[in-house]
């Protein structure tokens, strides 16, 4: 019978593993928006988003309101790691009638306490914020707002439930005359335990209360944290998990011992698990143990037992001690003997056996509860091990080593992925609350400084409008005869004067020079569509930047390997040729080039015919069967690969290392052609808007230093806010300001990160990404050896969504300048149009099209427009370009 009894209470790995995933079910239930309401465990928001970082510094005042005493704390932190806070308490009693008397009279009662302490105390500091422990249940909206949703624990004061008890406080203390107090968090017992137990280098960000009840919380990610409207970071969550099983989800571990417990308690059925576990029930499951076994003759034969029937007669602190191993015996022996039940040597060890079954399951069940919280933090932050520190605070914890070993190696065994650090908190509810109130202020400060070295990085939709208005003025310098010379966009002809119109067949070579891959492709265009093959040439950078001949020479070589290799070398195809550089076109097949950019350098080529360069080149090499019929620009053939599906596309638009945009003007309007008739095709050339400073109160220091640092210059200013090639170095010469200012990675980030181009474009695609992507930010992270906290992480997103937004933002005002005035040229009150995109920055950056799309809706309103990502631009539409022409 006692063993049946002992197996009833011993729970198997297997059980303890359902349970864990039961619990990590219910939380989910918890944080769930559409689920929280009927959840078991509750996993309450408390708007806590950081732990402690050692820097905190300053005094900070805690009122705690506890059953019938009001304590008073200050907190002196010194900012070295928070290793020697100093603290100063006093403890008010509260007259009886104040708890159940008006609410007014509770708070002014407390703002008194907080006054008299205060004229005892020395801080002269000029603000002093206050952290509130108020242990009731409450909907928090805010750190500092809390409504009390009803009272417990023999309070009662009217007209508090409802009510922000934050206010409440504040405006007692008001009238105390302490202008210099601030409320500035509010938080239930639970967070202050994991506020005190972060150690050097790991944070602490789980908490048990293993006391008369049992409680848990943890730093959640924010995102799941649906009630909660945060979206980024983590916030602390109050799980309240005692009411696990409340559903039924405990109930084949539930024993007869637990109903019992239950029945006689005074809320059956509520707090099941916290039944099972907390200090206030072990010594009763126990008793009603020995009362079911004294009834079955198992133990204290022939005597009266009657004894046992009394309500905590058996307390769970002498529970605890009869299973200390030494002196277990003796404290079995005298507990039984002060209950006058007999002391046989066999009932006694019994007892013990009883005692330690108890004890062991309650503490199994909190491994599998923290295994749960360990396994769910490891999971959503993706992580292949979690390592954190855990605090925990309660009578069960302190001293009971077998307790203590049963929770660790249970723990270990249920979430083997996670290394938890058990550390006993002292004082977690005052000390705890004192740190509560030190991060939000410390946050606070920090979110003041982030925005000043952000503000110059946020455009208004004003500033925006004025881009838009620049570019659009620059537009009409570019295509005046006159002014031409001197404007910053160029607007270049391309004598391309029609888009296609999908009727074009026959067989082209292309050739896609000025992006990140130099290519060569054959196309074939049928009444079914068009086909390609192409073949991807490095272009090393001693060619970029060496002698015009070499670059040219070069090319050719590729352009033969692609003709054996495709079989080709007897054919004479036309050749469009995508060159992606300001070049003044003469004609379509004579284009002369203006200046090289995004890192090319070759000499001799400047003012050249390229045309021309190429066909000398292929002399040189003994090339005979080229046939160049056009030399297109990579933002016409976007275009124009686009305008073969959809005749509405008009405009071209480029956003990858470079970024440009090309659309359809009227003749009339081209000054620097000759005729009137029809359209033609113009290059703008944007990358260079701004050349002449007419954007310079929108550059930053941040761009000012990108710039320095390229080949060019002054040049290309608009293009350095805007594209693939620049964004990187923008974020990266921001982080060194932050880390300048001590904002991220305690103001020292590695050496790498001086290092230029080190912080890749595609890097803000996968930080922006989220949570989603967590473990490759930690690859990023790595591969630049960037030691970043948590938080130091998520400002690294915020950098880099400024950053790109901004990129997007601009992007949109100078495209608003285009459509607006394809608009008013065509006289219409409202334009559809579609505009042929191509770039990686577009097409893989996660925010930056919609961005883009969401600007320019803003600044356009009498315009829709229709983004159509182009399939291989450059290479089709250079093809198209020269069938068109071919036509
Ligand atoms: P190009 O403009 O040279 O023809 P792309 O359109 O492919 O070539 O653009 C290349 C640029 O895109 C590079 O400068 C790089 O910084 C950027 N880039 C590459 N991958 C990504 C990504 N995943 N997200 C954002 N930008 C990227
Ligand atoms: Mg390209």
């Amino acid at each position: 019978q006692v063993q049946r009894a002992l197996r009833a209470l011993t729970i198997p790995l297997e059980r303890l593993q359902v349970m864990k995933n039961h619990m990590m079910q219910a939380m989910h239930k918890g944080l769930s928006q559409s689920t929280h309401s009927e959840a078991t465990v509750r996993m309450l928001p408390t708007y806590i988003c950081a732990t402690p970082d050692g820097t905190e510094k300053g005094d900070f005042l805690v009122v705690e309101l506890c059953q019938s005493q009001v304590r008073t704390l200050l907190v002196t932190l010194l900012g070295d790691g928070n290793l020697s806070p100093q603290m100063m308490y006093k403890t008010f009693d509260m007259p009886e009638e104040i708890m159940t008397g008006e609410g007014e009279a509770l708070f002014d009662f407390i703002a008194q306490c907080v006054s008299q302490f205060l004229a005892d105390t020395s801080s002269t500091q000029e603000r002093l914020p206050l952290g509130f422990v108020f242990p009731f249940c409450c909907r928090q909206t805010q750190l500092d707002k809390a409504e009390l949703i009803s009272w417990s624990k023999g309070f009662s004061c009217s007209d508090v439930e409802g009510k922000d008890v934050g206010q409440l406080l504040q405006s007692a203390i008001k009238k105390q005359e302490l202008s210099h107090v601030e409320v500035v968090a509010l938080m239930n017992d639970t967070v202050g335990t994991m506020m005190t137990c972060s150690t050097e280098g790991r944070p602490c960000e789980v908490a048990l209360v293993m006391d008369k009840g049992s409680n848990c919380c943890f730093m959640a990610e924010a995102h799941l944290v649906e009630i909660a409207k945060e979206t980024s970071g983590r916030m602390c969550v109050n799980t309240e998990w005692g009411c696990f099983g409340d559903n039924g989800n405990l109930s084949d571990i539930v024993t007869p011992y637990d109903e019992c417990v239950d029945n006689e308690s005074s809320s059956p059925g509520e707090k099941r698990f916290e039944k099972m576990v907390g200090s206030l029930y072990l010594g009763e499951i126990v008793r009603h143990v020995l009362i079911t076994l004294a009834a079955e003759k198992a133990l204290f034969k022939g005597s009266s037992v009657a004894v046992l029937k009394e309500k905590g007669i058996l307390k769970t602190q002498q529970v605890l001690e009869i299973i200390n191993n030494e002196e277990g015996m003796a404290v079995t022996k005298r507990t039984l003997e002060a209950l006058g039940l007999p002391l046989n040597e066999r009932d006694c060890s019994r007892v013990q056996q009883i005692c330690l079954a108890v004890v062991s399951r309650a503490a199994s069940l909190y491994a599998a509860g923290l295994a749960a919280v360990l396994t769910y933090m490891c999971q959503s932050r993706d992580m292949d091990q979690l390592l954190v520190n855990v605090g925990v605070d309660g009578e069960l914890y302190q001293g009971h080593t077998r307790f203590e070993e049963i929770l660790h190696s249970v723990t270990r065994l249920l979430a083997p992925e996670c290394v938890a650090t058990l550390l006993p908190s002292t004082d977690g509810s005052g000390r705890g609350a004192a740190m509560v109130t030190a991060v939000a202020l410390r946050l606070e400060a920090q979110r003041r400084k982030v925005n000043e070295v952000l503000a110059p990085l946020r455009l208004s939709l004003a500033d925006l409008e004025q881009v838009q208005a620049l570019m659009r003025q620059e537009m009409e310098l570019g295509l005046g005869q006159e002014t031409h010379a001197n404007a910053s966009v160029r607007m270049l002809p391309t004598f391309v004067c029609s888009t296609p119109d999908g009727t074009e067949q026959g067989e082209f070579l292309a050739l896609d020079l000025g992006g990140t891959n130099f290519r060569v492709l054959v196309v074939h265009m049928t009444e079914e569509g068009i086909r390609m093959a192409s073949e991807i040439y490095v272009i090393p950078t001693a060619i970029m930047q060496g002698t015009g001949e070499a670059l040219f020479d070069h090319i050719i070589d590729c352009i033969v390997d692609f003709q054996t290799k495709q079989d080709l070398m007897n054919h004479v195809l036309p050749l469009g040729f995508t060159f992606s550089f300001p070049c003044q076109q003469v004609g379509l097949d004579k284009a002369l080039l203006l200046t090289w950019t995004k890192g090319f350098s070759a000499s001799n080529c400047v003012g050249q015919d390229v045309v021309q360069l190429l066909r000398e080149a292929a002399q040189r090499k003994h090339h005979t069967g080229l046939n160049v019929v056009a030399l297109v620009n990579d933002t016409v053939g976007t275009m124009m690969s686009c305008g073969y599906d959809d005749p509405k596309c008009e405009i071209g638009l480029i956003v990858g290392t470079g970024t440009n945009a090309c659309y359809m003007e009227e003749m009339r309007n081209v000054g620097t052609v000759e005729g009137d008739e029809g359209r033609m095709c113009i290059n703008m050339e944007w990358g260079a808007f701004g050349d002449n400073g007419c954007l310079d109160h929108i550059f930053t220091s941040f761009d000012k230093m990108v710039d320095d640092q390229t080949i060019n210059p002054g040049k290309q200013r608009f293009e350095k806010l805007i594209s693939g090639m620049y964004l990187g170095e923008i974020v990266r010469h921001i982080l060194l300001a932050m880390a300048e200012r001590q904002l991220l990675f305690h103001g020292k980030p590695s050496p790498k990160l001086y290092c230029k181009d080190i912080f890749k474009t595609k890097f803000l695609s996968t930080i922006e990404l989220n949570g989603l992507a967590l473990r490759q930010i930690r690859a990023i992270l790595e591969d630049l050896d960037l030691n970043a906290s948590y938080e130091d992480s998520e400002l690294m997103r915020e950098v880099c969504e400024a950053v790109s937004l901004r990129a997007a933002q601009l992007c949109a005002a100078g495209l608003a300048a285009v459509v607006e005035k394809m608009r008013e040229n065509r006289g219409l009150d409202q334009l559809t149009v579609t505009v042929g995109v191509d770039g990686t920055l577009y097409k893989l950056h996660p925010n930056f099209s919609h961005n883009l799309h969401k600007t320019l809706q803003d600044l356009t309103p009498n315009c829709t427009v229709t983004f159509m990502p182009s399939e291989d631009g450059s290479g089709k539409g250079a093809a198209l370009v020269a069938a068109v022409a071919c036509r």
